[in-house]
């Protein structure tokens, strides 16, 4: 008897246990986003598409056992999501945040929404690492990175795994290699920058319900993408974002060129803060 009512005791703990989850949304990796223009904040058809999957995956959630679902709408300036369509259930995150994206409220888990591929990386649509501009490209210890591999290391740095994203088949395929058991939903396959081929908006949704839902069960299970010890993030900038003068001065930097920087922290967070791309 006394063991059944632990057994009842620790099942309804687990229950009442919260599972908040903050999705990263962006453009360029939703279905039927595929030229440069679409990408404009103000773009009509690009709002409804996003807010669209946004809300697919904020309902699978839901239906998955979520108990608080936090948007950040983290396209360009933060100016692309609107509280008059986001699922009521939801919470809207909106504006530029400082770069640890609050994760400091440790979310039961973090997931993307719209992701694009990183700078340089064949077949992916509109691939660009946090700037098409201002960036060429991004090293983490070395080795490419773009939002998809710092910000599941930011999540890992605090403890939280990544469950889900969205995006294109490249996207998706960059985030399986650091968190192999990620659901992901691939809603387009790029052909080169400027060209896809994309589900419908339907079907894309349908599919975000679906493997959205299924991921709120691998809480628990998904390891949080952990970088141990000390971390480099090298910057290579555009022609016509070349370094000032003063840039070695900042805590950290390590001037190579005209244009490149790394920056060194004893770990992700530190090298993280001192970048901030
Ligand atoms: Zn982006």
């Amino acid at each position: 008897m006394k063991i059944a009512c632990l057994a009842f005791a620790v099942a309804a703990l687990a229950l009442a246990q919260p599972k908040t989850v903050f999705i990263i949304t962006d453009a360029e990796g939703v279905a039927g986003v595929c030229r440069q223009e679409q990408t404009n904040p103000k773009d009509p058809e690009m709002r409804q598409l996003l807010t669209g999957e946004i809300n697919s995956a904020v309902a699978g959630f839901f239906d998955g056992g979520a108990t608080d679902v936090f948007v950040w709408d983290g396209h360009d300036g933060s100016a692309t999501l609107s509280a008059l369509t986001i699922d009521s259930r939801a919470h809207l995150v909106m504006g530029v945040l400082p770069a640890t994206l609050l994760m400091e409220r440790h979310y039961s888990a973090v997931a993307f929404v719209g992701q694009h591929a990183r700078a340089n990386t064949p077949g992916g649509v509109m691939a660009h690492s946090y700037s098409s501009l201002g960036i060429q490209n991004l090293l983490m210890n070395g080795s490419p990175a773009g939002e998809i591999e710092t910000r599941t290391a930011l999540a890992g740095w605090y403890n939280t795994p990544v469950i889900f994203l969205s995006g294109d088949r490249a996207a998706a395929g960059q985030l399986k290699k650091i968190d192999p058991d990620a659901e992901t939903a691939v809603v387009k396959e790029g052909i080169d920058n400027y060209a896809c081929i994309s589900l419908s908006a339907e079907a894309s949704r349908r599919l975000i319900h679906q493997r959205a839902q299924a991921a709120m069960s691998k809480i628990g299970a998904i390891q949080p993408y952990r970088i141990k010890g000390p971390v480099t993030i090298q910057i290579e900038y555009t022609s016509r974002h070349a370094l000032t003068p003063d840039a070695a001065l900042k805590p950290g930097a390590e001037v190579i060129d005209a244009r490149t920087i790394r920056f060194h922290g004893k770990d992700f967070l530190e090298a993280w803060q001192r970048a901030r791309p």
